[in-house]
């Protein structure tokens, strides 16, 4: 059965981006009879506020979105990722890095012959283990790894391009997105991960962590950005507008999900309804790959 989920951070208000992800999220989970569930990703200390993501909780049960499980905060699951550490200490594939901000700076302007960009290249593979006193990242096995998207087909990536040894643990104490994210999926046996294309390029770094911890694989769907007029991307950050903001100008959350049902190629025009009314037309053939625009009126 599929157990899909929605993982937002709570570090702002979800735009209508991340409501169209959360809704191809449940309705995929719900047009194949599976279970859906929320999970708060609010492991980055400071960026996170509980009241964000309580706000996120309810505006998702205004659309008719509520998790099958108790909404899973993942500040209180630090003993889990602590442990996965640990496992992966005894089967070696840690090591502890002690790169300063700097030193990364200076590593990542240096000239790669074959990309180098931000990912990291591992001068710190030959340290000891130190215990949880110092970061520390994962050994990335060599090659690239290939996996089937939902959405945009076969997929193919070098993870040691892209990130490099990803960071699981930080100096200061907190456990890297990376490490939250797929501790959380395997021990909530997730089996599918609908989430934004920004996302896309993380997906081989994070099989080859499941990999490493003995974890199955989800099915993965990346899907198109929702962008401001200019073209710029919405940031939950950048003031983009949430469903009270929309509610305040005359939008409903029935029109809203008019609008991203027909987004989601559920619908042929963007009529208001209910998100039950979605699930039977519900087809991953009929969503677009493509990024869209907001709807101009709701600017
Ligand atoms: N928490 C991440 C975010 O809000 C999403 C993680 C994921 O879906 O894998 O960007």
């Amino acid at each position: 059965m599929t157990l899909g989920r929605f993982a937002p951070s709570p570090t702002g208000l979800l735009h209508l981006g991340n409501l169209r992800t959360a809704l191809a999220s449940w309705l995929s989970a719900r047009a194949s009879g599976g279970r859906w569930i929320l999970r708060m990703e609010d492991v980055d200390g400071p960026r996170c506020h509980r009241d964000l993501g309580e706000a996120q909780v309810r505006d998702l049960a205004a659309l008719g979105l509520e998790s099958d499980e108790p909404v899973a905060w993942q500040s209180g699951r630090s003993a889990h990722y602590r442990e996965a550490l640990i496992c992966l200490h005894e089967a070696e594939r840690i090591y502890p890095c002690t790169c300063t901000r700097k030193d990364l700076r200076v590593l990542a302007s240096a000239p790669h012959p074959e990309d180098g960009l931000r990912a990291y290249p591992g001068r710190c593979r030959a340290r000891p283990w130190a215990g949880f006193e110092q970061a520390l990242r994962l050994r990335l096995p060599e090659g690239t790894v290939a996996w089937g998207d939902r959405l945009l087909g076969t997929q193919e990536d070098d993870p040691a391009l892209l990130t490099g040894d990803p960071l699981l643990f930080r100096r200061d104490g907190c456990f890297a997105y990376h490490l939250a994210v797929v501790v959380d999926d395997g021990a909530q046996a997730v089996t599918e991960v609908v989430r934004g294309a920004d996302l896309r390029s993380v997906t081989a770094t994070q099989i080859r962590l499941q990999e490493a911890l003995g974890l199955p694989r989800p099915a993965y769907a990346h899907l198109g950005l929702v962008r401001a007029p200019n073209g710029s991307r919405l940031g939950k950050r950048a003031g983009a507008l949430g469903l009270e903001a929309l509610g305040a100008r005359g939008i409903t959350p029935e029109t809203c999900l008019g609008w991203l049902g027909w987004s989601l190629g559920c619908l042929d025009r963007p009529e208001p309804c209910g998100a039950g009314e979605l699930i039977p037309a519900f087809d991953w053939a009929r969503v677009p790959r493509r990024d869209l625009p907001l709807p101009e009126a709701w600017i």
